[in-house]
């Protein structure tokens, strides 16, 4: 039996609109929008076809009091200079083969407190769909529409023309034929910036000390916090009010069901969301190139982020009538599709 999956990073779901996109939609038994999972939670999600919170994965780092960068201890505020930034992480990671280091921009004085998650750390070791042989199922990851679309933006010539390289790859196995079951998937979407904006000197003007009153981490689309003094949640809360038109609070309901409800606090005790399309800047993730700032012009990582899930196959397949599919749901689907055994938290879109 010939399996086949793509995984399209970044491709959102308005891509399927592309014309070279849209040719392939004859051959596809099944095409729907697909809402990623929460955060950098994505692949063993794709992977296991259980949620967030079975991965232990919201995001790339989290609160760590054994961080292997502990010994770092800075009071003063200090970004790492891009270069500086890049040197640093990978000596380091040689010499002391430490678990993975940032090549981010995240400030010598947070990075003490803060470390990679382990569910961040397990979900790179999983390469395929957990019960499948690697002669079961070939896997295509692209990621050159997910670099276009940070790069230039959704609507560039520059995305357009890795849709349709990408779109051309499928297409040509499609046409050959040599295959039973072919499935497309996105990890993420992706979504023009529009609005960046800077947070810090708010935070600053609190007169709470970081380290001292509360910690906080800026991923590019959240900020998540952690308090330490009594007062700080509701000061923050304050400043947060004056930043409602940009983001929301993700209260109980919100986390329940994004499944990020943790037993723990160690991926923050309170997230602010950013709308669709705003970005932190400053950022601990914001990239830098040899001659300067990155361009930037799209992001993921919004909860109004849909990519896609189509399938081809040899079968008679049935398919659920839903107006989009939960991520959970894509590894249950592979499975039954290709006969197989399989337990997880997501239901299969089968009939
Ligand atoms: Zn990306």
């Amino acid at each position: 039996m010939k399996n086949v999956m793509f995984i399209l990073d970044g491709f959102a779901y308005e891509y399927v609109e592309n014309d070279a996109f849209a040719e392939l939609k004859d051959f596809l038994q099944f095409i729907i929008p697909m809402k990623p999972s929460a955060g950098w939670s994505s692949k063993p999600v794709l992977f296991t076809g259980n949620g967030p919170r079975t991965n232990d994965l919201f995001t790339q780092y989290w609160l760590s009091e054994n961080s292997q960068f502990k010994w770092l201890k800075i009071n003063r505020r200090i970004w790492l200079p891009p270069m500086f930034s890049a040197f640093f992480t990978g000596f380091f990671r040689k010499l002391l083969s430490y678990k993975i280091l940032p090549n981010t921009r995240i400030p010598l004085n947070a990075l003490q407190y803060f470390d990679v998650s382990d569910g961040y750390v397990n979900a790179l070791k999983i390469k395929q769909p957990v019960g499948l042989e690697k002669e079961e199922l070939k896997i295509v990851y692209t990621k050159i529409v997910d670099r276009a679309g940070h790069l230039y933006g959704t609507q560039s010539t520059e995305t357009c023309t890795a849709i349709e390289k990408v779109s051309e790859i499928i297409r040509t196995t499609l046409n050959v034929g040599n295959f039973d079951n072919l499935f497309v998937v996105g990890d993420h979407g992706m979504c023009d910036i529009k609005k960046k904006i800077d947070i810090v000197p708010a935070l600053d003007s609190t007169g709470l000390k970081f380290g001292k009153d509360l910690l906080y981490f800026i991923d590019s689309t959240m900020i998540r916090f952690w308090f330490v003094s009594e007062h700080s949640k509701e000061v923050v809360t304050e400043v947060l009010e004056g930043f409602k038109k940009f983001g929301k609070i993700i209260g109980t309901k919100d986390a329940k069901e994004l499944d990020i409800n943790f037993g723990h606090k160690r991926y923050g005790e309170l997230v602010f969301w950013l709308n669709d399309g705003v970005v932190f800047k400053p950022s601990f993730y914001h990239r830098w190139t040899f001659t300067g700032a990155r361009k930037n012009e799209g992001m993921h990582g919004y909860l109004g982020d849909r990519t896609v899930f189509a399938v081809a196959s040899k079968r008679g397949l049935q398919f659920k009538r839903a107006k989009e599919a939960e991520m959970t749901s894509f590894y249950p689907t592979v499975m039954e599709t290709l006969g197989k055994e399989y337990k997880c938290e997501g239901k299969s879109l089968l009939r």
